[in-house]
Order: C-alpha cells, then sequence, then structure tokens
C-alpha cells in the first residue's frame, strides 16, 4: 500500500522519502493520485553511481568522455522556488492559508496538490486553482525565481568526481536561455562546477569541459528539444552517462545511447503515464554514502 501524503504527515514523509527508500518501498501519493519514488533503491545507489563514473573513457585515450545532466528534479530541487511562488501567491491574493507554505508541501507540479496539504478542501482548491496557476506560470519559469533552487543531495560532489575521471559535463535542460543568469547562480551558490554557456543546438560546436546547454526559444517544445540535444550528443565523441528524471527523456537517452549509463532520478516528473525502460535503473538524490 502506498502511504499517503496529508498536511500533518508530509514534512515526515517528505524527509524520509530522501533517507529511508529500500527494497520494497511502494513510494508516495499525493493528494491528487499521483504516486512518485516508489522505483529507486537505495542499497544500490553507490554501486550505480560508480558505474557511470567507470564509464568515463580516458581523456588521452579512447571511450566516451561527456556525462549529461538534466536540471530540474535531476540536479536541481524547485521546491524552495515553487514554495516562494506559492507565498507570494497568497499575500497577491489574500489566501492566507498558503501563506506560510514550506518547500516540504511540494510534492507534485499540481498546484492542487500543495493547497489540499495546506488546509483547502478538494473543492477549494480547485476553485483558487486558474489563478493560482497563472501566478505560478509568470514566475516559474523566469531567472529571477530559478535562482532559488537547491542541490539534490550528494549532486554536487557527483559532479566534481565526474571532473575527477576526466569526463565532461554537459547540463542539458529544458530551461530557456533567458534562465541562464538564475540557473548559474543557483549552481554557484551549490557549488556545481561553472558552464560557458549558451550552447547547444543552434550554437557553434564547443569543446569546453561544463557546458550548459539551453533552449532558445522559450515557447519551444521540450520534448522535441531534448531529441535535438541527443541527436547533437549523438554527433560528439560518445555519452559515458545521462541523468534525467523524465520518463520519457530518460527512455529516449537509453534508446539512443543503449551502450552509455543511462540512470533514471526517481524524484518527480511530469505526471505522463510512461514508465521508464525495465534496463533504466533508478536513484534517489546522488549520495555515495549508503
Ligand atoms: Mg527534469
Amino acid at each position: 500500500m502506498e502511504r499517503t501524503i496529508d498536511a500533518a504527515a508530509v514534512i515526515i514523509v517528505g524527509q524520509a522519502t530522501m533517507t529511508k527508500n529500500s527494497i520494497g518501498d511502494p513510494g508516495v501519493k499525493t493528494p491528487s493520485g499521483q504516486v512518485f519514488r516508489g522505483r529507486a533503491i537505495r542499497d544500490q545507489q553507490r554501486q550505480i553511481l560508480r558505474r557511470a563514473l567507470a564509464a568515463i573513457g580516458h581523456p588521452q585515450g579512447s571511450g566516451p568522455l561527456a556525462c549529461v545532466f538534466d536540471l530540474d528534479s535531476t540536479l536541481l530541487d524547485n521546491r524552495p522556488r515553487q514554495a516562494r511562488i506559492v507565498r507570494e501567491f497568497a499575500e497577491a491574493a489574500g489566501q492566507t492559508r498558503l501563506r506560510d507554505c514550506t518547500p516540504e508541501r511540494i510534492v507534485s507540479w499540481d498546484l492542487r496538490d500543495t493547497a489540499r496539504l495546506c488546509g483547502y478542501s478538494a473543492d477549494e482548491a480547485e476553485s483558487i486553482y486558474p489563478a493560482f496557476k497563472e501566478f505560478w506560470r509568470s514566475r516559474f519559469f523566469t531567472s529571477d525565481y530559478c535562482a532559488d533552487d537547491a542541490p539534490i543531495a550528494g549532486a554536487g560532489e557527483f559532479l566534481k568526481a565526474v571532473l575527477g575521471a576526466g569526463g565532461r559535463i554537459i547540463y542539458v535542460t529544458g530551461r530557456h536561455v533567458g534562465m541562464g543568469e538564475g540557473t548559474v547562480e543557483s549552481f554557484r551558490r551549490a557549488g556545481f562546477p561553472l558552464p560557458h554557456w549558451p550552447l547547444g543546438p543552434g550554437q557553434p560546436v564547443s569543446a569546453e569541459t561544463v557546458q550548459l546547454w539551453l533552449k532558445p526559444d522559450p515557447a519551444g517544445d521540450d520534448d522535441l528539444w531534448k531529441e535535438t540535444c541527443h541527436a547533437a550528443l549523438a554527433e560528439a565523441r560518445g555519452i559515458a552517462a545521462a541523468f534525467d528524471n523524465e520518463p520519457t527523456h530518460v527512455n529516449a537517452y537509453k534508446r539512443r545511447f543503449a551502450d552509455a549509463a543511462v540512470i533514471h532520478l526517481d524524484t518527480d516528473h511530469s505526471g505522463r503515464a510512461v514508465p521508464v525502460l525495465e534496463s533504466i535503473p533508478s536513484i534517489i538524490d546522488f549520495s555515495l554514502e549508503t
């Protein structure tokens, strides 16, 4: 049986999923019925991450060098950004029950889940949803707000381990180029290796060791952009490893780069009912400690 998140238990559940996931953990269920974090097995994480580092070839020899990382819900936790927007909506719209929203009350990409966890009934959550979503939409995809993102546990250390093993880091994200400054600001605070940007499709091919690929068109389709990036990556020297939380995207990496260490982040996703391919292992975060 899944654990259901409710207002009283959310903080405990939120922390527990980051530390206690293990064999047989069925994941957590949000008020709207989505289930997350039921796939990764904590005890296997260290081995999965070490295999990814071992897939990196020698810089002067043969073998693939590039490790590709998605950002949202892969290297970065967006919940501080989301919670700030919720609190600002509370002030702007007089929705006092949302005023003290913490990151732990962000449990999915459905703002109605957050409203429910802040004490709204399902009907009340539904009635404020259109204005809530619009308020969120006009802020979430901006440089100012994305600077609030926090690192996923162990991400900074793992990225440094990639460089230490002679690998290259390519951050491949659906974020548009206008979010670049805030993205790099969050990298700086998180201690991530800082990239050259904007690079990727539409820009001259680069041999920089750390690159940030941003979507040129804010209105562009994320799936299409990732496919374009995958095609560009296929022309590079080779992909050692790829990490993404979105099942559609991580599956596409595996289909195109069958020999790479393709790894799913079992954090959250857009809610589309797409199963992760059987051959792809999942991790909860980048912590090498078990
Ligand atoms: Mg993502």
